[in-house]
């Protein structure tokens, strides 16, 4: 895997000012009101942004959850994510759907939670440019006065109809104490061993220290820890993608515009092109990331530290784009990785595991996390009553992977 990558895939349509406008449909409205007589008690583990959006929609539906996270509320990809959405950006794949109906959620969540005060929820415009360290400084009258580097081709990606921006680990634990506050979820730090099957059946789920947790149903959404779990990894791999990013503060932030930015960067030291990204947030500070690599996950969150060159490289990534954010002009508040959870073919595992009923798992989002959170949630507090409507979750059901000598380890891993 090169030293570069965190690209969203497939590529954004171009905006011609004006022509390809999109209407966008307001959210499905969830339904919350309990549907259950006796509630489910179900148990979540993991508290990043999937983990917490799955917590929030079950218990709005009447479930009795408590989650349980091993470090910290978004203490991982959950909390140091660029928090980037986009509405028609996964068109044609099969994220399609989930992607639409997830930045819709984002939106209508942000009206309830006061996300634009409480998590930094805006609307964006967002553009891709070409920035090459050995060109001379171009002032483009297409670009805000900001962008005061070696910027070229700029193209509108998205506008502010189909891109917006949430500050992930606000959004996260925003989430949480609201769901805590409304719907009675207990939150616990305590760190899943395993989960316990009796005939086919979830039953229980045992915590480091050996306490057991009865539970109706069981969520594992551990992102890049899901494979620790061999309950999982018989059935599929999930893998960690290393990403970087820095945190800046420019002293003059009032000149940042709410832009995101996409970019073709060519160092003048390095072959080929790397492709970082740059948030700016609306209290003024910039977000940058990129620089991505497969590693070995640690057990830790906390042991997670970011590669000083590829740090390196986003600073000068950042002063390149932009005087305002280089040394001396902006003061560096983080200097951060974290892993993107990714699977073999690409897509999220959200669904029941196979043989075992009322273990669900929602994992492998990748760099799509933040945006599908609240589909993936609210999905899945459906799914736990039978079949899901908001979104068809089949293609994502972790069965697919199902092949004759994954059968044979799990029905081992179960006996
Ligand atoms: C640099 C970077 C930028 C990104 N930018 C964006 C973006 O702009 N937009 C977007 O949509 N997505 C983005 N993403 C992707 C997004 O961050 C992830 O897809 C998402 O955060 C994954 O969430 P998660 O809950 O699955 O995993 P995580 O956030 O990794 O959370 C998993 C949690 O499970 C806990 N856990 C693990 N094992 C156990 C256990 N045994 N017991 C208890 N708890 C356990 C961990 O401590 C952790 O808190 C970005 C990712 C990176 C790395």
């Amino acid at each position: 895997m090169s030293m570069n990558i965190l690209v969203r895939f497939p590529l954004p349509p171009v905006i011609i000012s004006g022509r390809n406008r999109i209407t966008i449909p307001r959210a499905k409205s969830i339904e919350s009101s309990p549907l259950m007589d006796q509630p489910k008690k179900v148990i979540v583990c993991g508290g990043g942004v999937i983990g917490v959006c799955t917590a929030y929609f079950m218990a709005a539906k009447g479930a009795a959850v408590t989650l349980i996270e091993m470090s910290d509320v978004a203490c991982a990809a959950s909390g140091k994510a660029g928090g980037f959405l986009a509405y028609n950006w996964c068109d044609g794949g099969p994220l399609e759907e989930l992607a639409r109906v997830s930045f819709n959620l984002h939106r209508s969540l942000s009206e309830e939670l006061d996300g634009a005060r409480s998590y930094g929820y805006r609307a964006l415009t967002t553009l891709s440019l070409t920035v090459k360290e050995s060109e001379g400084s171009t002032a483009s009258r297409f670009l805000p006065s900001w962008i005061d580097g070696p910027a070229r081709s700029p193209k509108t990606i998205g506008t502010p109809e189909t891109t917006a921006q949430v500050h992930p680990q606000l959004f996260t634990r925003t989430l949480i104490d609201r769901a805590v506050e409304k719907y009675g979820v207990k939150v616990e730090i305590a760190k899943l061993e395993r989960v316990e099957v009796e005939e086919g059946r979830v039953g229980s789920v045992v915590v480091e220290g050996g306490r057991v947790l009865d539970a109706d149903a069981v969520v594992l959404a551990m992102g890049p820890w899901s494979s620790k779990l061999t309950l999982l990894s018989s059935v599929f791999r999930v893998y960690g993608l290393k990403a970087h990013s820095i945190v800046l503060d420019p002293r003059d932030g009032s000149s940042i515009t709410p832009h995101a930015l996409f970019l073709s960067y060519y160092s003048s030291e390095r072959g080929g092109a790397l492709d970082p990204e740059i948030y700016p947030r609306p209290t003024g500070e910039v977000y940058v990331c990129g620089m991505s690599k497969e590693e070995e996950v640690p057990d830790d969150p906390a042991e997670i530290k970011g590669n000083p060159e590829s740090i390196a490289m986003l600073k000068r990534v950042a002063k390149s784009v932009s005087s305002h954010l280089g040394e001396g002009e902006a003061v560096v508040k983080a200097e951060q990785a974290c892993f993107l959870p990714c699977t073999d073919d690409g897509m999220p595992v959200i669904g029941e595991v196979p043989g075992v009923k009322g273990c669900y798992v929602a994992t492998g989002h990748n760099c799509w996390g933040i945006l599908n959170a609240p589909a993936t949630g609210a999905a899945l507090a459906e799914l736990l009553h039978g079949h899901s409507t908001i979104v068809d979750l089949k293609r994502f059901s972790p069965s697919r992977f199902l092949l004759p000598t994954n059968l044979q380890t799990l029905r081992l891993c179960l006996d």
